[in-house]
């Protein structure tokens, strides 16, 4: 039995070298009973089904979830993940039945001594899509076919060469001389310097002179632009003539029309001068008739 609690016997100390361990002093595993097995490379682990199954000698299901005391062993490997199988002692009766891990589907088999029910979900019966072993599908079975496919690939590798190394020179070409290229690059960047920066000091000259804001981003100073403003300035100018003219036309028509309304308001200062004293006096007396009969209104208009 293995040693349990921390009761270590008296003559344990006696001879501590030689054992080292209280499992080793037992001459038990650590794993106890479970590693029984162990030197034919079998542990024994607690194992539950992962599907149902029927059981092949005497032929009851199994329902997924039930567990057993399997027999664990590294049986290979898929690169480096290890196959593991599990042998079971069926409940129902003395049959055997084992089951593996199959790392490359990521799934377990049923390896021998029972029957896998298979549920496993198919996307083609639930309106999805299959998914296909694309790998398998890719290999040629004829032979022929399959030495087309090793020309075509050799020829596409020369291609690929070739286009490697223009590729390759290309980037010498470009790297050669990292100097040269750089004074280059600089050498230009400063001119296109200057000149943004007599631009710049145009702008804001004309800026303080007219008060401009200073976000304000002033148009290219070519010919061009100069033409289009002087045709602009030359048609605001004109248009700003004829409005001039055509208001002091109107004003011309106003001042001429104004002295004929008011004489044909007022007649009376308008009556020519009357020509003989016996008229004149004939006509004030008619006046002063008219003025006394009716006071308050003005001259009479019959
Ligand atoms: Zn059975």
């Amino acid at each position: 039995m293995q040693g349990f609690n921390k009761y270590y016997p008296p003559d344990f100390f006696d001879n501590v070298d030689k054992h080292g361990s209280l499992n080793a002093y037992r001459g038990k595993h650590a794993l106890g009973d479970r590693a029984r097995k162990l030197d034919q490379g079998i542990l024994i682990t607690r194992f539950e089904l992962p599907f149902n199954i029927w059981c092949g000698t005497c032929n009851n299901h199994i329902g997924m979830g039930v567990r057993y005391n399997a027999e664990k062993k590294k049986i290979g490997a898929y690169y480096s993940t290890p196959i593991f199988s599990f042998r079971c002692k069926c409940h129902l009766c003395d049959g055997w039945f084992e089951i593996q891990t199959d790392p490359k589907n990521t799934r377990y088999v049923v390896v021998s001594g029972a029957r896998q029910k298979d549920e496993d979900w198919n996307p083609e019966e639930n309106g999805g899509f299959a998914v296909h072993d694309t790998e398998a599908a890719a290999v040629p079975a004829d032979p022929l076919a399959s030495l087309e496919k090793t020309t075509d690939a050799q020829k596409g590798l020369v291609k690929a060469q070739d286009r490697l190394e223009s590729l390759q020179e290309a980037s010498e070409h470009y790297h050669a001389d990292p100097f040269s290229l750089s004074s280059k690059v600089r050498k230009r960047f400063r001119e296109e310097k200057k000149v943004e920066k007599a631009k710049k000091a145009a702008d804001d000259r004309i800026k303080d002179r007219y008060a401009l804001p200073e976000s304000l981003s002033l148009i290219e100073d070519d010919d061009k632009a100069a033409e289009d403003a002087k045709a602009e300035w030359a048609r605001g100018r004109r248009e700003l003539e004829l409005r001039e003219s055509n208001k002091r036309r109107k004003l011309a028509v106003e001042i001429t029309t104004i002295p004929t309304s008011s004489a044909s308001r007022r007649p009376v200062t308008k009556r020519p001068a009357p020509t003989n004293p016996i008229a004149s006096l004939r006509a004030r007396v008619l006046e002063n008739t008219a003025r006394q009969s009716n006071p308050f209104g003005g001259p009479p208009k019959a």
